[in-house]
Formats: structure tokens, C-alpha cells, sequence
């Protein structure tokens, strides 16, 4: 191609949104023969909501949602908004006092009033959350926390958790003073453009495969839903790059397709790196593409536009 043809093609992806950067990287999305995406936010709409709450041992609804809600507090990650907000409706609609409350702090996303005291607050990439409330130890997160900290879990939490697997939900266990004390169902439904984008992929001849941090059980149920058959599960943010380096084994051109702050080492080792535009400025920058309209149909777009450029038989 000539550099006036790169010019053009950059020039037509800017119009539809897709900012590329450098005619190396127009060039290298011809010949994507894996494409790896990230679930949450990029498969999915990446705004997870509450579907199922269940308590343990007789624990009280509202406390055990005021709990998780005050070790969640302070994480930025999606699972956690949606928790907190999800205890802030439930004492909206069961407290009038709080309802009060919340209308003298003018907005309710201002209200934390009702929140306990944190202390010792961190966040376990890939697993969870964990602080002290009252002098005990708060877990919020998947098994892997729980069987790290070795927490059993009783049958019944075990039960409840596949079950929400079983349809692709997001299981959350909740653990106060090395004890299980609830579990917490979350749904995030599928972009709507996602199953058309990974049929027309897999027509194209480039092989979709799901890579997330999630649950293999919830893993698989979300890659049946949009069409995907290869899915990597339970990796851990670090993890994605060594997923990305398996597959350009022989040499393959591998793309990656992702959002989040996890996901830009990943972005950078692919040989196409494509972030969602409303993604985070990290993921953006370790990008060869960057997809303005938060599309999954660019990714076609990226790759018949390479195609169309470089491609001799024209
Ligand atoms: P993804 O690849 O889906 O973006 P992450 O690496 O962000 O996954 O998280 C993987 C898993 O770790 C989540 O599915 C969840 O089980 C757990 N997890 C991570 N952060 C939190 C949190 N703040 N609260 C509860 N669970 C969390
Ligand atoms: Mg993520």
C-alpha cells in the first residue's frame, strides 16, 4: 500500500471512530487469526446489577447489605458499584428515616451516612475486597479469595453459587469474622451487537475467543450466550499476557480486544491491540486501535479496512 492509501484508510477509520495508530498497526489487522476478548465491559455491557441476594445462619437482610456495601466502598471496580448501589436502593425502599436522610444530603449518590467504619481496606485483584469492621475481618469476593484465606464454604452457599454460574450470572461470597454469611448473584447482559460481531468474525476467518477473570462456570454460560467456543477463565489480571503469548505461538497474529485498567499489558503484548473508546486512558494508550463509539461492530470495521488497504487482490 502506498502511504497515501494508509493515509486514506486511516482517514475513513477516523470518520467511523476508529483512531489508528500508525500504518504498522493498519497493516497487522489484516492478517488477525485470533481474536481475544475481554468479557466485562467489552463482551458485556460492563454494568453489572444485583439479580439475587442470599443470607446465612439468619443474618438480616439490610445489616448484611450495609456490611458488604461498607467493604465495597472504596473499590472502583463495576462489581462493587453495583453492590453499593444496590444496599443504597434496598434502604431507600425499606428505611423511610434513610429516605429522609438521603433528601438532606440533596443526592443519593452523596449519601453514605449509613456506611460503617473501614479500616485495613484492600483490594485483590482478580478476587475481591477484604477490611476490618468492628474489629473483624470483612471478605467480598469469588472462591479463590475464600479458599485462600481458608474459609470453608458450606454446602448450601456452594449450591446457591453454581446455580447463579449455571446462568451466567456473577457469584460474589461475603465472609465476616472467617465465617460465610451471604452470597450476592450480579447479571451483565451482552452488548447487543456482541453475537452478530463474533459470527461475522468467525465467517471472516479469525477465531473469536473469550478471555476473563470471572468464573469458568459463568465464563462458559456468557460464551455460549454470544457464540464463542474457546474461553479462558479464572485468569488473573497478570494472567491475560501469558494467554496472549500462547496463542502467538506459531507465529499467529493475535489481537486483543479490552476496557479496563487490567487489561492495557495485555493490549500492549497483542499484536493488535484494540481498546473500547469509553475504556480507561491506561487502556487507551497501550492501544493500536481505539474504538470512539464503544462498538463492537469497529472491530470488523478495523479489520475490512486493513483488509481493503493491503490486501493485492483488490
Ligand atoms: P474481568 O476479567 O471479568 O474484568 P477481574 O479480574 O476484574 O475480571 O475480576 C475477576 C473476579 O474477581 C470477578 O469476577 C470477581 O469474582 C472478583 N472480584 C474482583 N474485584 C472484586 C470486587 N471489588 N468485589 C468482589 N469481587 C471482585
Ligand atoms: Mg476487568
Amino acid at each position: 500500500a502506498t502511504p497515501t492509501a494508509i493515509m486514506v484508510a486511516t482517514g475513513v477509520g477516523a470518520n467511523n471512530g476508529v483512531l489508528i495508530k500508525g500504518g504498522d498497526a493498519l497493516e497487522r489487522a489484516q492478517k488477525v487469526k485470533y481474536l481475544l476478548f475481554d468479557k466485562t465491559g467489552t463482551l458485556t455491557q460492563g454494568k453489572p446489577t444485583v439479580t439475587a441476594v442470599k443470607t446465612f445462619n439468619g443474618m438480616e437482610r439490610g445489616d448484611f447489605l450495609t456490611l458488604v456495601a461498607s467493604a465495597e466502598a472504596s473499590s472502583e471496580h463495576p462489581l462493587a458499584r453495583a453492590l453499593v448501589d444496590y444496599a443504597q436502593h434496598f434502604h431507600f425502599f425499606n428505611d423511610p428515616s434513610a429516605v429522609k436522610d438521603a433528601q438532606n444530603h440533596k443526592t443519593e449518590s452523596t449519601f453514605s451516612g449509613w456506611l460503617l467504619d473501614v479500616m485495613d481496606f484492600s483490594a485483590l485483584p482478580g478476587r475481591g475486597v477484604q477490611c476490618s469492621i468492628n474489629g473483624k475481618t470483612v471478605l467480598v469476593g469469588n472462591r479463590k479469595l475464600l479458599n485462600e484465606k481458608e474459609i470453608t464454604i458450606p454446602t448450601e452457599a456452594e449450591n446457591f453459587l453454581v446455580g447463579l454460574e449455571e446462568s451466567a450470572k456473577t457469584a460474589i461470597l461475603v465472609a465476616f469474622d472467617n465465617n460465610v454469611i451471604g452470597a450476592i448473584g450480579l447479571a451483565d447482559p451482552l452488548k447487543r451487537e456482541a453475537a452478530i460481531v463474533v459470527e461475522s468474525l468467525t465467517n471472516m476467518g479469525v477465531k473469536p475467543v473469550m478471555v476473563t477473570g470471572d468464573n469458568w462456570r459463568t465464563a462458559r454460560a456468557v460464551a455460549n450466550e454470544v457464540g464463542i467456543d474457546d474461553v479462558r477463565a479464572e485468569v488473573m489480571p497478570s494472567g491475560k499476557v501469558d494467554v496472549i503469548r500462547s496463542f502467538q505461538k506459531n507465529k499467529s497474529v493475535v489481537a486483543m480486544v479490552g476496557d479496563g485498567i487490567n487489561d492495557s499489558p495485555a493490549l500492549a503484548a497483542a499484536d493488535v491491540g484494540i481498546a473500547i473508546g469509553a475504556g480507561t486512558d491506561v487502556a487507551i494508550e497501550a492501544a493500536d486501535y481505539v474504538l470512539m463509539r464503544n462498538n463492537l461492530e469497529d472491530v470488523i470495521v478495523a479489520i475490512d479496512l486493513s483488509r481493503k488497504t493491503f490486501s493485492r487482490i483488490r
